[in-house]
C-alpha cells in the first residue's frame, strides 16, 4: 500500500469539518487497507505509531526537521527557516521546499516504508542520536513527493492534527468491517476495554465482529475510565439513583488505574498514560496492600500524610509530575492511595458486575494500612444523610462527594460518562489571601512520626458579641520538628479537663485549653462546614465556616491576647467578599 494514498486522504480529511464526510473518507481509506497493515494506518491517522499507553513518541523539534529537509533537498537551512516563518507550519514548508527542489522520478514510498522509518526514529536514543534521527528523516523525505513530505513532517513534530476523533474511527470500522452501524457497540466495547484502536481495527478487519466481541479486560492494557455526571443537589441525585446510593469522599488527587500481575505493577493516569515511574511509593504501597495475584484496581493518589491526618491540595501532587528528582519529591510530597473500584481480579472480568459486588471484591483483596485505604463511604437514603456526609467529606479536605448507584444496573461502564456515578462538589468557596490569627483551644494526640506530641490543634476565632471563642479549623501543617517539640510545653499551663466555658465547639479534641496562645495561620479558602461554630447558621442552617488547608506561618503571636485574635465578623466578611461561584 502506497503512503501516497494515505497522504491524499489526509488532505481530503483536512478539507472538511463535517463528521460524516470525515467518516466517509476514513471508511474509504480503511476499506483499501490490507488487514495486516490496518493497525499501523489507524495509528498514523492519529499522528502516532502506537497506542498512547505505551508511551513511545516521535517528537522531533522543528529545528531538526528543517535540517533534514535541507539535507534531502540541498536547499539551505536558512532558506527553509524563512519559509517556515512565512507559513508557520512545518508541513506546508516541507511541501513547498520539496516542490522547489528538482523533481526526480521516485520509487513510490509504501506505508510500511514510512512506518518503519518513523519507528526507527522514535526508538533511536542515546548520545549522538540526534544526528542519526536527522539523517534517517532526510533519507525518508528524499524519497517522498511534496504531499507525503508534508504529512511526514507534521507527524514527526507531533503536529498532525487531522481532527479525527476515536469515535469517528470506530464508526468507520463498524461500517467497513462490521457490516454497519449495528456492530458499533461491540466495536466500542472492544476499544473501551483495551484503549487500543489499532488492535481493534486489526481484529475486526481479520475476523469481523465476532473477533472484537472476544476482546477481554487484560492486565497491562488500560481500560478507558468510567466517568461521573454532575448534579446540583442531593435531592436530584437521590431521584436519579432510585432513592439510595453509596456516597464516597471525592478526593482531590490524581486518578490512577493500577494493573498488578504478581509483583509487577503498572500505573496509568486518567488519560491512559503510563505514570508508573512518577510514583515509586505508590507502586510499593500496591505491592504491599493488594493481596490478589492479578488485579486491575482504580484509586485516587492523594497528597495525604497519615501522620498529620491532613490532605494537601492537588497542586502539591502535581509537583511530582517530573522526570528527575523523583526520590526527593517522594519525601517532600508523600502520597497515599485511596482505592475505589476493582474491574478485574485473578482472571475474572468484573466490569459486568454491580458496584456492590465489585466493592466486595475490593474489600477482600485490599489489606488496609495508613497510607493505603479504601475510600470513605456510606449508604445514604435521604437528603439529610447526604448533606451531612458531604460536609464531613469537605471538612476533611476533599472536593465533595461521588454518589454511586448500587442497583443491579450499576456495572462498570468503561469509557462512558453517565449517571451511575454522580459528583456533587462544593458550590461556593471563598479564597483566602490574608493570614489570620487564631487561638488554640484544643489539641489531638499525634501518631506515627508525631507520636508523643500533638498531631493537630483545634483553632478558634474570637467573637466580641458573645465574648466567646468559636472553632474554625484543625491545624496540623506548617510546624517544624522544633515547633512540635515545644508546643506541648508551651500549652501545658493552659491544659484543662473540660471544654472552657468561653469556647463554643462541636469537635471533641483529646485535650482542651484555656484560650491563650495565638498563632498566625494562612489557609487556602473558607468553606461551609457543620463541624465548626464560627458563623454558625448564618449562611446555611446547621453549618458554620471553616478554613481549608490551614498552615502555621511560623509566627507565634505572643504579642496578642486571645481577644486580639481575628474576629468572627472578620471571617464572615472575608467569606462574603470573596465568595464566588465555582463552575
Ligand atoms: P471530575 O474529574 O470532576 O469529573 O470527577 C471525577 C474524578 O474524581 C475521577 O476521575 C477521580 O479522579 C476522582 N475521584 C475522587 N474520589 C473518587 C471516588 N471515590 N470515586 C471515583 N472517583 C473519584
Amino acid at each position: 500500500m502506497e503512503y501516497r494514498l494515505l497522504a491524499e486522504i489526509f488532505s481530503k480529511i483536512e478539507s472538511t469539518t463535517k463528521r460524516t464526510a470525515m467518516t466517509n473518507f476514513l471508511s474509504e481509506l480503511l476499506g483499501k487497507t490490507p488487514p495486516d497493515l490496518i493497525d499501523k494506518v489507524v495509528y498514523l491517522v492519529q499522528g502516532k505509531l502506537y497506542p498512547d499507553f505505551l508511551g513511545i513518541e516521535i517528537g522531533m523539534a522543528e529545528k531538526l526537521v528543517i535540517r533534514a529537509v535541507s539535507l534531502a533537498t540541498g536547499l539551505s537551512a536558512r532558506e527553509i527557516e524563512e519559509d517556515l516563518s512565512r507559513t508557520g507550519d512545518i508541513g506546508d514548508t516541507a511541501y513547498e521546499e520539496l516542490r522547489k527542489a528538482k523533481p526526480e522520478i521516485k520509487e513510490p514510498l509504501t506505508v510500511s516504508d514510512v512506518y518503519t522509518a518513523l519507528d526507527r526514529i522514535a526508538k533511536t536514543a542515546g548520545p549522538g542520536s540526534i544526528e542519526v534521527k536527522i539523517n534517517m528523516l532526510a533519507q525518508l523525505i528524499k524519497r517522498a513527493i511534496p504531499l507525503e513530505a508534508k504529512y511526514i513532517a507534521r507527524t514527526v513534530t507531533k503536529k498532525l492534527r487531522l481532527g479525527v476523533a476515536d469515535m469517528t474511527i470506530l464508526d468507520a470500522l463498524a461500517i467497513v468491517y462490521g457490516g454497519g452501524r449495528q456492530s458499533r457497540p461491540a466495536v466500542e466495547r472492544a476499544y473501551n476495554v483495551t484503549s487500543d484502536l489499532g488492535a481493534v481495527a486489526q481484529a475486526i478487519a481479520r475476523g469481523g465482529v465476532e473477533a472484537v466481541k472476544k476482546f477481554k479486560v487484560t492486565v497491562g492494557k488500560p481500560i478507558r475510565p468510567m466517568l461521573a455526571e454532575r448534579l446540583r443537589s442531593p435531592a436530584e441525585i437521590l431521584a436519579k439513583t432510585g432513592g439510595e446510593c453509596v456516597a464516597e469522599y471525592k478526593y482531590d488527587g490524581e486518578r490512577v488505574q493500577i494493573h498488578k500481575q504478581g509483583n509487577d505493577v503498572i500505573l496509568f493516569s486518567r488519560r491512559i498514560e503510563n505514570i508508573t515511574n512518577q510514583y515509586p511509593d505508590v507502586v510499593q504501597l500496591v505491592q504491599n496492600t493488594i493481596t490478589a495475584d492479578s488485579a486491575i484496581i482504580e484509586g485516587e493518589i492523594v497528597a495525604f500524610d497519615p501522620e498529620t491526618n491532613e490532605m494537601r491540595p492537588f497542586q502539591e501532587l502535581m509537583r511530582r509530575r517530573r522526570k528527575y528528582g523523583i526520590e526527593e519529591m517522594v519525601k517532600e510530597f508523600p502520597a497515599s492511595i485511596f482505592y475505589f473500584d476493582c474491574v478485574y481480579e485473578s482472571g475474572r472480568d468484573l466490569t459486568g458486575l454491580s458496584f456492590p459486588e465489585r466493592r466486595k471484591v475490593l474489600e477482600r483483596i485490599v489489606k488496609r494500612t495508613d497510607r493505603a485505604r479504601i475510600v470513605e463511604h456510606k449508604i445514604v437514603r435521604n437528603v439529610d444523610e447526604m448533606e451531612k456526609f458531604f460536609e464531613e467529606s469537605v471538612q476533611s479536605g476533599t472536593e465533595g462527594i461521588l454518589c454511586k448507584s448500587i442497583g443491579p444496573e450499576s456495572i462498570y461502564q468503561a469509557g462512558s460518562r453517565g449517571f451511575l456515578w454522580i459528583k456533587f462538589k462544593r458550590e461556593y468557596r471563598s479564597e483566602m489571601t490574608d493570614t489570620v490569627d487564631l487561638v488554640v483551644v484544643g489539641a489531638y494526640y499525634g501518631r506515627g512520626k508525631r507520636a508523643g506530641v500533638y498531631g493537630s490543634l483545634l483553632m478558634a476565632v474570637y467573637s466580641p458579641d458573645t465574648d466567646t471563642f468559636k472553632t474554625i479549623t484543625r491545624l496540623g501543617a506548617g510546624f517544624t520538628d522544633k515547633d512540635l517539640a515545644e508546643l506541648p510545653k508551651m500549652l501545658e499551663p493552659y491544659k484543662i479537663e473540660k471544654r472552657h466555658p468561653r469556647v463554643e465547639a462541636k469537635e471533641k479534641p483529646d485535650v482542651w485549653f484555656v484560650p491563650a496562645v495565638v498563632l498566625e495561620v494562612i489557609g487556602a479558602e473558607i468553606t461551609l462546614s457543620p463541624l465548626h461554630t464560627t458563623g454558625f447558621n448564618i449562611f446555611r442552617p446547621d453549618s458554620g465556616l471553616a478554613i481549608r488547608f490551614p498552615r502555621f506561618t511560623g509566627r507565634y503571636r505572643l504579642d496578642k491576647s486571645p481577644e486580639d485574635a481575628t474576629t468572627e465578623r472578620e471571617i464572615i466578611e472575608m467569606y462574603e467578599s470573596r465568595l464566588r461561584k465555582v463552575a
